[in-house]
């Protein structure tokens, strides 16, 4: 079946300087495990063409299609605070964008591609298992309601990869609002090209952020956007209890999507400075440090921007702090409103996020489940019925005061208990990936050929607010005393 892609490649027309054309590496024997059908549909593609053997080629990097323009998009970065001024696209290689059926413009990006003009000294490949990863964790934000890239399919190339030991290969294919980072930004800035900047901003207030394009400060406008994004996207990551283990600016979407899915992980045990990340040594990125990491972030892009701000460094300067003093309360108002919906509130209160951290403080002191208390919360706001949520607390009497405190700010509300449990279970989910769910799909994929677990887990996470989901054999925590588990960048 012959497959047809309407590319419209927008960054692939901007100067020389922001990428090069690069193709990606045929490899030996491309076999499709994964395809996402409702995704490929959205983006106006033929699921049946890209599972055939077209498809597949196309998918592995075999061939190029009609209208794809490959390239490996340049961008800098700060890694753990050090900047690198040359990061780019070591492994991935954007085929073109294609505008869906909704009029929104997405990158079709293949990653594990081969290598590029950035590869440094990397293989330009990925391994199947952190494929297998990307997928199934970006598909669960998406679920969730997260903003995120999204992954149409991953390919097994046939041939292996050298990490600590030889590994299974696979190209996944990831879509994205865009792949244009706060490095990207940085990029140019380091090298002092205010033609490029203001190129990129162009490109990306069109692209991103229409409002701004029809403002005569551009600049500032989409720095303030960037951040109202930013903001919001971290507090949907604290409510969902995501890690994301590398908040590198080079791993920072401008669009607002949650990008790179290397040594990221769900909580299991509420645990403000959890860290997954083998890399991670000094928890620079641990969960409750993200909304301050996404701030300092948003920093280096302002601090980017500043030739394009004013004329004058002060005038300049004083604009962007004005911008970036904006990130707090946005995050804060965000955080609070996310909370309200899973508690279930529909009135606010001055003190509601006094209730929520009170929760919040027993359950990181009884190391109950995040997303199970929140959950049962439901059936505790519905009837009063305890058992499920306060047994989630090494101490269950220590829910039981907070419970009280609860039922008293309930009273206050105007709603029917049997409408609110309905909206708790719609804020709520059942089923995150869980980090020893992931694991052994993963395992079973890399160790024994065996995908069908991979497939189970990623149904299941399709539909994370269902109320059957409760019973879901993906929705039980780990043992209370299993031992963490530590997750890599998968590079
Ligand atoms: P990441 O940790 O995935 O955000 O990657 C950081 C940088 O390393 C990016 O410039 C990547 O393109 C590059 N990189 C990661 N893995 C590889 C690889 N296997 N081959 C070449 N470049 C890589
Ligand atoms: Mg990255």
């Amino acid at each position: 079946m012959t497959i047809s892609v309407p590319f419209d490649n927008s960054y692939a027309r901007l100067p020389e300087t922001f990428f090069r054309r690069t193709p990606p590496t045929p490899v030996g024997a491309p076999k499709l495990a994964a395809l996402n059908r409702t995704l490929a549909r959205e983006l106006g593609l033929d699921p049946e063409a890209l599972s055939g053997a077209d498809g597949v080629n196309a998918l592995a990097g075999n061939a190029v299609l009609p209208g794809s323009e490959p390239i490996a998009t340049a961008y800098a970065g700060h890694q753990f605070g050090h900047f690198v001024p040359q990061l780019g696209d070591g492994r991935a290689i954007l085929l073109g964008e294609v505008v869906d059926g909704a009029g929104l413009r997405r990158d079709i990006q293949l990653k594990g591609a081969g290598p590029t003009p950035f590869s440094r000294r990397g293989d330009g490949r990925a391994a199947l298992g952190p494929v297998l990863r990307e997928y199934l964790v970006s598909e669960a934000m998406a679920a969730l309601g997260v903003p995120t890239t999204r992954a149409l399919a991953a390919v097994v190339t046939g041939e292996q990869v050298y990490r600590e030991t030889a590994l299974p290969g696979a190209v996944l294919t990831r879509v994205a609002a865009s792949h244009i980072r706060v490095g990207t930004f940085q990029f140019f800035a380091a090298r002092r090209d205010a033609d490029a900047l203001k190129a990129l901003v162009e490109h990306v207030v069109t692209r991103h952020y229409r409002d701004a394009a029809e403002r005569p400060d551009k600049a500032l406008a989409l720095l303030e956007g960037v951040v109202a994004r930013q903001a919001a996207l971290i507090a949907q990551w604290l409510h969902a209890g995501f890690v994301h283990g590398v908040m590198n600016t080079d791993n920072c979407s401008i669009a607002g999507e949650t990008i790179d899915y290397g040594p990221c992980a769900f909580l299991d045990a509420y645990n403000p400075m959890a860290v997954y990340s083998s890399i991670d040594e000094h928890g620079r990125y641990a969960f409750a440090r993200q909304p301050a990491i996404a701030h300092w972030n948003l920093t280096r892009l302002a601090e980017s921007l500043i030739p394009l701000l004013a004329d004058d460094v002060d005038q300049a300067v004083a604009k962007a702090t004005t911008t970036l003093d904006g990130f707090a309360p946005a995050f804060e108002a965000a955080y609070v409103a996310g909370y309200r919906r899973k508690l279930g509130l529909e009135t606010e209160r001055a003190d509601d996020m006094d209730l929520v951290q009170d929760l919040l403080d027993r359950m990181a002191e009884g190391r109950a489940d995040q997303t199970l208390t929140f959950r049962r919360l439901g059936a505790f706001a519905e009837t009063r019925d305890h058992a499920g949520v306060r047994d989630l607390f090494d101490e269950p009497t220590a829910f039981d005061d907070w419970g009280v405190r609860y039922h008293e700010r309930l009273a206050a509300e105007p709603d029917a208990a049997a409408e609110r449990r309905a909206r708790m279970d719609r804020a709520n989910p059942a089923i995150i990936p869980r980090n020893h769910h992931v694991d052994a799909a993963l395992r079973a994929a890399v160790e024994d050929d065996d995908l069908a677990p991979f497939r189970a887990l990623s149904a299941a996470l399709a539909d994370p607010f269902a109320r059957d989901a409760d019973a879901s054999p993906y929705a039980a925590p780990p043992a209370r005393d299993a031992d963490p588990i530590r997750t890599f960048c998968g590079t």
